[in-house]
């Protein structure tokens, strides 16, 4: 059995198919992220969770957000979070990447706020960090000199740590130092359809190498389809393929990557066991 452990299911017109496609991929379980197209929307996921038992959903407000993050908004994000299919906060984080995001002190501001929420209620975060590395000049020119694992690292170190939670680095596209610091604060890595790419060579090298009890595998389903379907719409049925990805690079069945990377699913989310 497979879980998908990051899918935007609320993106679908017609979810049965796409479930059923999962259901025949082995893919078993699917965590719904719930940032819908904001926080009007970011319930969807959890109606969703509602209504199919191998779904369970997340709830959160994603930095592209950031300026949403009302007193309003942050309100219904901590009543969504009392419910028990409701697992995670997330996707939350930090996105230097474009051009169009809230500034630098918006984002983080919606970033704390959230993780506040999350340590009150003792559930585990899904990140999401995006860097300027790649950015049009326009964007490096708005964001750097900052670094957005490097202030994520640090907001997570005064934020979260202390509460003694553990997260997930969701389509964890860091290098070496980054996972090795990811870790080190409890946190799991999971791995997305990029990782299949072939200019991913250090995620490649970290999917590889990372401790087998600390990995999950994802979608981020329509987003990111891996090889050899790249350029199709993505679905949760294809977690398949990037898990026999990351197995090849570590040099295991996908029999055994499953078990793995279910059982540290089950183990950072008791209540979907
Ligand atoms: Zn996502």
């Amino acid at each position: 059995m497979l879980i998908d452990s990051h899918c935007h299911l609320d993106d679908y017109e017609d979810l049965a198919p796409i479930l059923a496609n999962a259901e025949a991929a082995g893919v078993r379980k699917l965590l719904a992220i719930g940032i819908g197209e904001g926080p009007d929307t970011m319930h969807r996921a959890l109606e969703l969770a509602n209504q199919h038992p191998e779904i369970f959903a997340t709830a959160g407000i994603h930095p592209q957000e950031a300026q949403r993050a009302t007193p309003e908004a942050l309100a219904k994000l901590a009543a969504l979070v009392q419910d028990p299919r409701c697992i995670a906060i997330g996707e939350i984080g930090l996105d230097y990447y474009h051009l169009g995001n809230p500034d630098i002190p918006t984002q983080h501001a919606a970033f704390i706020a959230q993780l506040k929420i999350a340590a009150a209620v003792r559930k585990p975060i899904t990140i999401h960090c995006r860097t300027s590395e790649l950015a049009i000049p326009a964007a490096k020119q708005k964001y750097e000199p900052a670094d957005a694992w490097e202030d994520l690292l640090a907001l997570l170190a005064e934020h979260w740590t202390p509460h003694n939670l553990p997260g997930i680095m969701h389509c964890f596209s860091g290098n070496e130092a980054q996972a090795a610091r990811s870790l080190a604060i409890g946190f799991y890595l999971s791995f997305a359809g990029n990782v299949t790419y072939p200019k991913s060579v250090t995620i490649q090298q970290v999917a590889a190498s990372a401790p087998a009890d600390r990995i999950l595998v994802e979608t981020d389903a329509p987003f990111l389809t891996p090889i050899p379907l790249r350029g199709q719409p993505n679905e949760p049925a294809n977690t398949a393929l990037t898990a026999s990805f990351v197995a090849n690079l570590r040099g295991i069945s996908p029999a055994s990557l499953a078990e793995q990377t279910t059982a540290n699913f089950h183990r950072l989310f008791p209540a979907t066991a």
